[in-house]
């Protein structure tokens, strides 16, 4: 019997096997494919392609600290310099984002005031969220709430755009508690958004014109998940599929497609959906809100693009808003954005689509982030080379009543001794909240057993 399997090799199982090892435990993390799960880095022929997650941000502190831990602190790199970093395509042209954003927050009245993003009125409507006083408490839709305080221009020109591709599907119906408490926190302490913005902006100081906000390596993020999956060694079982989990008298015997396994401790960070169907044989009480837990569909499609003969790209990227005849969601610069991706000469420009969109063949994705791109920067020169990453069904979308959800099934799991979720279902999609996760949970597990 080992002391903890952990069912999923993505980050979160990846983080949680780690911190077991650490503490001396004997660890087995079961992964069905290859270690890494929604992280995917291509390196091939001078490129470093990242078709799942792209970058993790700083204030967030997680993932950065156990990066550090493993030795890869020389390996961290930043964003490129670039001003404006990012433009929002809205009205049938691209703006650049105001500086100084708090999440979606304008921060500054300066560059709120000069946008040519937002109309005279709609500038008017959003310096309102200055006087008007504090809304319910209690959860709401993120929709919801961007349009009582700032209106629907901040809506659909900004916040919408920007939050889009963050769950895959419509920001609107997210949660404000779940997916922006950050955001919840500052109505309930600051009472204006815009004020509150300020105040933290001014604490966090790092922006992202100063190419900081965003971080990743120099291989990549996979360089993350290659340093935990060496440190795990033999610990890590790749290809190998777990298919069922049946409770012992003590501990639990994990069926896989490479014969049984027992642990005294067992960590489940599959997908919401999957870590139901393993459970429902061991009458988990809180299936429904696994089952609750809708996901939607994410892709990427990356072209390499003789650089010298590209049309010139401003920033980091683009955002389209909805409604502009775009399938994908924006555009990202990667040689633009990062430094060490494309060897010289050569430029990268990556599509993201999400939801609907986002399930089409990967030719079909090609074709159409192509067109886009056409549409967006005219004539092109040949496509050199083209990635594709297609995650069906692959991001949770944090709903309304998603904490009641999750605190339903923390209260499921103390059914169970020695067992425990993780992952991105449940308190936080970003790698490095997953990481956490992981990690805390398996601090959890020890500290009740
Ligand atoms: C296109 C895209 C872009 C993103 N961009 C960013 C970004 O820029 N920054 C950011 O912070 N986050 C981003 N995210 C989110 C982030 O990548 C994910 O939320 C996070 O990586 C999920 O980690 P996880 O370990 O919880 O789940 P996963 O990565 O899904 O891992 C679950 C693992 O379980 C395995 N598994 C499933 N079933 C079984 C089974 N029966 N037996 C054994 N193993 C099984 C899977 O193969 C998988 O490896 C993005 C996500 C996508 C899809």
């Amino acid at each position: 019997m080992v002391d903890l399997a952990v069912v999923g090799g993505g980050m979160a199982g990846l983080a949680a096997g780690y911190e077991a090892k650490r503490r001396g435990l004997d660890v087995l993390v079961l992964e069905a494919a290859r270690p890494g799960g929604k992280v995917r880095t291509i390196r091939e022929a001078g490129f470093v392609v990242e078709t799942g997650p792209d970058a993790v941000v700083r204030y967030k502190p997680w993932a950065l600290a156990l990066a550090k831990e493993l030795g890869l602190e020389g390996e961290i790199v930043g964003t490129l310099p670039a001003k404006p970093a990012a433009l929002i395509y809205t009205g049938g042209r691209a703006h650049p984002l105001p500086e100084g954003l708090n999440v979606v927050i304008p921060s500054r009245l300066g560059p709120l005031v000069r946008t040519p993003l937002l109309s005279p009125l709609g500038k008017l409507r959003a310096a309102l969220d200055l006087l008007l006083p504090r809304g319910p408490g209690g959860d709401e839709a993120f929709g919801s709430f961007i349009k009582r305080r700032l209106g629907r221009e901040v809506w659909d020109r900004l916040a919408a755009p920007l939050t889009g591709g963050i769950y895959g599907g419509d920001p609107e119906e997210l949660s404000l508690l779940a997916a922006f408490p950050q955001l919840k926190k500052l109505e309930e302490e600051h009472r204006s958004l815009i004020l509150g913005s300020l105040r933290a902006m001014r604490k966090r100081r790092v922006s992202r014109e100063k190419g900081s906000l965003f971080a990743s390596f120099k291989g990549g993020l996979g360089a993350l998940t290659d340093a935990l999956a060496r440190v795990l060694g033999d610990a890590l079982k790749t290809g190998v599929k777990v298919e069922g989990i049946e409770a012992l008298s003590s501990g639990y015997r994990v069926r896989t497609s490479e014969g049984p396994i027992e642990t005294r401790l067992l960590v489940l960070t599959t997908p919401a959906p999957k870590t139901a169907e393993l459970l429902h044989p061991l009458g988990f009480a809180a299936l429904d809100a696994l089952f609750e837990i809708p996901y939607h569909s994410a892709a990427t499609v990356t072209f390499a693009f003789n650089k010298a003969k590209m049309p010139p790209r401003v920033g980091h990227g683009i955002l389209f808003s909805r409604g502009e005849g775009f399938s994908a969601r924006g555009f990202t610069w990667l040689d633009q954005k990062w430094p060490h991706r494309a060897p010289e000469g050569m430029a990268l420009a990556r599509a993201y689509f999400s939801g609907i969109e986002a399930e089409a063949e990967p030719e079909e994705l090609k074709v159409l982030a192509l067109s886009d791109l056409k549409r967006l920067l005219g004539e092109l020169p040949p496509v050199l080379r083209a990635w594709v990453g297609r995650f069906e069904k692959g991001m949770p979308a944090y709903t309304v009543g998603h904490t009641e959800r999750v605190k339903k099934i923390e209260e499921a799991e103390k059914a169970f001794p020695g067992l425990a979720l993780a992952g991105a279902a449940y308190r936080g999609v970003g790698i490095p909240e997953v990481v956490r996760d992981g990690r805390e949970t398996v601090k959890q597990l020890l500290a009740a057993t």
